[in-house]
């Protein structure tokens, strides 16, 4: 690890002076991605601002019927919070998958956000890597890639995006509340980007704008919600597949449908095509049939992680039978 400068800001402004003065200065939170990828000098941060005593850890509903979930609140704390368990169980499944409990003790919604891929040439500096060093190119792309993805992708970068928490984040419509030059409300939809030909740049926050919340919309109407993970051993252990999904179901039909995937893309993936498949359809195994087609339309797979594919819809399928009550 190299040495770095440590300052530990009185007020959210004075953490976004200090991180704007220097071009290498970050902001560190629960430090659970961030100090790993400093001991293995992927990053290195010539200041560290220091930013757990800031007070962004509330959860409270809004005026509107919203929750607004500090960026500071840690993962265990949103996953047991009685609002979460009550409106959003699919978040605190999504949470309790991931990391282990003393992880997600320390982990922070903001942080979450923010995490690096997994992608095991990114965290080895003697590999190339065009996210760690753009234009140096992909070792994963001729190297090992069972657990790389088949959604997003682009020639310059097919890491997944690691988070569980973000895709369910996704699923209930969130939206990220960002403070710089002032403040602004991106929906996470817009959050993270594509690799593309730039896979060093992973989301649309500028270098001294700090998550200060993350929102989520009351939930319209009783859905049935699911966060089905696969993974190679059942727990501390990142996904091959995961399906979120929240269905509005009325006798065998699915009246609305929202739909995201992790384990599979470049970033949390909302599944556009297959919520299309299923709304207004039947609970039926064509109509599982026709989104689980969707869930894999201009996907490219690679030699070890076509499976993936299957693996995909199979998961998807299972979900939705599971929600709605109707077997395949
Ligand atoms: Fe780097 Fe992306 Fe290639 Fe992994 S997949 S080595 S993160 S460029």
């Amino acid at each position: 690890m190299r040495d770095f400068q440590y300052a530990i800001p009185g007020d959210v402004s004075n953490a976004i002076g200090l991180v704007s003065q220097e071009r290498e200065a970050m902001f560190i939170a629960g430090g659970t991605g961030l100090v790993d990828l400093m001991k293995l000098e992927v990053q290195n941060p010539s200041k560290l601002v220091d930013v757990n005593r800031l007070p962004l850890a509330d959860i409270s509903e809004t005026g509107n019927g919203a929750l607004r979930i500090g960026a500071m609140a840690r993962n265990s704390t949103v996953a047991y919070h009685p609002l979460v368990g009550e409106r959003y169980p699919l978040l605190s499944e999504a949470i309790l998958s991931g990391a282990s409990a003393q992880l997600r003790n320390m982990a922070t919604v903001g942080g979450n956000l923010m995490q690096r891929t997994r992608c095991t040439y990114f965290r080895d500096i003697h590999e190339a890597c065009n996210k760690r060093s753009p234009g140096a190119g992909c070792a994963a792309a001729d190297g090992f890639h069972r657990m790389h993805a088949i959604l997003g992708s682009s020639e310059h970068c097919i890491a997944t995006h690691p988070s569980d928490m973000c895709v369910a984040l996704l699923c209930l419509d969130a939206v990220v509340e960002a403070q710089g030059s002032g403040l602004r409300r991106i929906p996470l939809e817009d959050f993270h980007v594509l690799p593309g030909d730039t896979p060093h740049i992973e989301n649309v926050l500028a270098h001294d704008e700090i998550i200060t919340a993350v929102e989520l919309p009351r939930p319209a109407g009783k859905r049935a919600c699911r966060y089905r993970k696969v993974r190679d051993r059942s727990s501390y252990e990142f996904a091959l597949v995961s399906v979120a999904a929240a269905l509005e179901i009325s006798g065998d039909r699915i009246i609305d449908a929202r739909v995201a995937f992790g384990g599979v893309a470049t970033k949390p993936w909302r599944a556009y095509g297959v919520e299309k498949a299923l709304n207004g359809a039947r609970a039926n195994a064509e109509t599982y049939r026709v989104a689980a087609d969707a869930a894999v339309e201009g996907a490219v797979p690679r030699r070890h992680n076509r499976f993936k594919l299957e693996l995909l819809k199979r998961t998807l399928t299972r979900t939705l039978a599971e929600l709605t009550g109707v077997e395949r």
